[in-house]
């Protein structure tokens, strides 16, 4: 397969659950467009920029990389983008309910648009954003479980709020 799959989500931060998902997902497409999405705040600890900065430091050897932000209805950016299929990560039970919701409604907004799904990794499965920063705030290691880049940030902000 060729062509551009759009990944969304939080991304506060970008995890190694993610990152796995983004490499996987340039084996099927020549390009990923990562997008940050603007309006689900869910008690953010790191702005939209730090956010999209940090995923571009990640991906910095990878220019089919692309690292956006978006507000509003993801299909609506997903046609403004010319893209048609929207690449999902699926970890056992917990995300199910809501991707099945999501990828319905979104084909349901938009019959062009698909949305393609990748099992989590066994070796990242367990990993979420909140868990991550739950974690990093009680002063365990995050070594492994994002970038490294993100792990310094992640420190020093979570310091810096304590
Ligand atoms: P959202 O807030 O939209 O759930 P996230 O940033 O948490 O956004 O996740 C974006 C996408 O990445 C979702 O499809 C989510 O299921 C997936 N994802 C998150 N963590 C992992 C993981 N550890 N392994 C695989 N996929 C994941």
């Amino acid at each position: 397969m060729s062509g551009i799959a759009l990944y969304p989500g939080s991304f506060d931060p970008v995890t190694t659950g993610h990152t796995n998902i983004i490499r996987r997902g340039l084996q099927i497409f020549d390009t990923v467009i990562v997008a940050v999405a603007r309006n689900i705040s869910k008690n953010a600890l790191f702005s939209i920029d730090e956010r999209m900065e940090m995923i571009r430091d990640a991906f910095a050897d990878q220019p089919n990389v692309i690292v956006e932000s978006f507000e509003g209805l993801l299909v609506q950016y997903a046609r403004q983008r010319e893209v048609t299929c929207i690449l999902r990560g699926l970890r056992a039970v917990e995300d199910f309910e809501y991707e099945y919701q999501m990828a319905n409604m979104n084909r349901k907004l938009n019959s062009d648009i698909d949305t393609l799904f990748l099992m989590a990794d066994p070796t990242t499965f367990f990993l979420s954003s909140r868990l991550v920063k739950e974690v990093a705030t009680l002063g365990g290691d995050i070594s492994g479980v994002v970038p490294e880049n993100v792990r310094v940030r992640l420190l020093e902000r979570v310091a810096n709020k304590s």
